[in-house]
């Protein structure tokens, strides 16, 4: 049995839809179980109009909406034969008048809570399935689809739901297992899950990955397959850096790390269930089905070069507080934290020396009210428009002199935080943002100018 999951580049139009079941259709000895983010961008568009609705804007929402349905209508038709008569066109055709319903409402309540963010989101996976389910079945494969709902069970933080592992393991089990044993392909919704009570929740942007890896990790599948618009995890972001190269061989540590760096290829939570039951993922491009990809294993081939890949964060900001009362520092440093943690706040890196602490972090609109809540700790201050740079990989580990031979490359560069030592495989520092790319392909050429075979 085998996971594969495709993500929104990967379904955005009807050409690359058939390419998806070209590619399903070519694993069907493998027992796959599929699982879908939502099509394209619409998961940002649907945030969008929730956002315009909310705002009172309900009339330029409902006009996006009606965007976003002919969208999804369009590509059904191509796909679909005998569309217009199909219990999927009654399926859609019921998503979106919910979809309307709920804009209603957020344009009445004039606010768009965490909860009805998720709701209204998980939308854009319902709908993204029952195209591709369809698709599948007209082409005389034995689809199933299935509600990732009844699946995937989850606190409830909405907005970033962590899964409760135990009821979630167990349900996948024994309610996917038996449809792929009786020579079904599950056909499931990425990204979206659901409270104990039955609230609908989602795992975070991207989360569809994470989906995959529980999906995988509960059913003990052989491989996780990850299908993206990418041949697999590369030496850097390819948007950022067209040098960029597949690194083919990578750990799971390495891997894991890269995502915590802001490395936006997997969704960071991906990873732990892999490991945990020691499946290998597989990072693949839709686009070049017959390219190699990089698989993620437990142990990776160590090769010559210190660095598997570069990761960068972009918008983050600095923090530097500075304690009102030099007595208690341990108190001060507790009461950052918890601010932080009420927050939902995590540095990207923090150092701490007398009576301060600076910490860079992504920069996000809601930060406001924490920097409200630290000022009466200290006095604040915010220096924006900064970046962080992470260089991954275990040979960093052992080798000595690493971070001089990185900032000697980097001498004319403003590096205005560093964070070594806080993991054993990786360095990262703070630079201003309008650096990102020079520094990038600065240290891809440092690192990479003689890549070993596994890259
Ligand atoms: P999907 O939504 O289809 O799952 P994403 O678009 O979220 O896929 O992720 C793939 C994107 O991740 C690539 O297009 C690429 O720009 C970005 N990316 C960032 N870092 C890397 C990296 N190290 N290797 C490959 N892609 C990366
Ligand atoms: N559709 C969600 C998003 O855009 C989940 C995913 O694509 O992984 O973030
Ligand atoms: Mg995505």
């Amino acid at each position: 049995m085998i996971v594969m999951k495709f993500g929104g580049t990967s379904i955005e139009d009807i050409l690359s839809v058939e390419r998806v079941i070209g590619i399903i259709d070519s694993r069907l000895e493998q027992h796959p179980v599929v699982v879908n983010s939502a099509m394209g961008k619409t998961t940002r568009k649907l945030l969008d109009i929730a956002r315009l609705s909310a705002d009172g804007m309900d009339k330029k929402a409902l006009l996006r909406l009606d965007k976003i349905r002919e969208y999804h209508f369009d590509m059904a038709r191509g796909l679909i034969p005998d569309f217009e008569d199909s219990d999927a066109r009654t399926t859609l055709e019921g998503y979106f008048e919910e979809l309307k319903r709920l804009l209603g409402g957020l344009s009445i309540l004039r606010e768009l809570t965490p909860r009805s963010q998720d709701r209204f989101l998980s939308y854009g996976e319902l709908v993204a399935t029952t195209i591709i389910a369809s698709t599948l079945q007209s082409r005389g494969i034995n689809a199933r689809w299935q509600d990732a709902r009844d699946l995937i069970i989850t606190d409830e933080r909405f907005t970033r739901a962590r899964p409760v592992d135990e009821i979630t393991f167990r349900g996948i089990q024994k309610k996917v297992r038996p449809l792929v044993e009786s020579g079904h392909v599950p056909v499931i919704q990425g990204f979206i899950g659901s409270t104990r009570g039955g609230a609908t929740t989602t795992l975070g942007f991207e989360g569809s990955d994470f989906t995959a890896a529980l999906a995988g990790a509960a059913l003990d599948v052989s491989n996780i397959e990850i299908w993206k618009d990418v041949n697999g995890i590369m030496t850097a972001d390819p948007r950022i850096f067209a040098g960029a190269r597949t690194v083919k061989n990578i750990s799971f540590e390495e891997a894991s790390e890269l995502t915590f760096c802001g490395a936006k290829v997997l969704h960071p939570g991906t990873i732990e269930p892999a490991r945990r039951k020691n499946i290998p993922v597989n990072i693949y491009n839709s686009r070049q089905p017959d390219a190699e990809g990089t698989t993620i294993t437990a142990r990776a081939k160590r090769g010559t070069n210190i660095v598997k890949s570069i990761a960068y964060n972009v918008p983050v900001c600095i923090m530097n507080i500075v304690s009102d009362s030099h007595v208690d520092p341990a108190g001060f440093l507790r009461s950052v934290f918890d601010i932080l943690d009420r927050e939902g706040i995590v540095p990207r890196v923090a150092t701490t020396a007398g009576a301060g602490i600076a910490m860079a972090v992504s920069t996000s609109e809601d930060m406001e009210h924490a920097i409200d809540e630290l000022t009466r700790l200290g006095t604040v201050n915010i220096a924006r428009e900064k970046a962080t740079i992470s260089l991954v990989g275990e040979n960093i580990r052992t080798t000595r002199d690493f971070t001089p031979v990185v900032f000697q490359n980097l001498e004319d560069v403003n590096i205005c935080m560093v964070a070594q030592g806080a993991s054993p495989i990786s360095l990262t520092f703070v630079v201003d943002e309008s650096d990102v790319s020079s520094v990038i392909a600065r240290l891809h050429e440092a690192f990479f100018s003689e890549p070993d075979p596994y890259v």
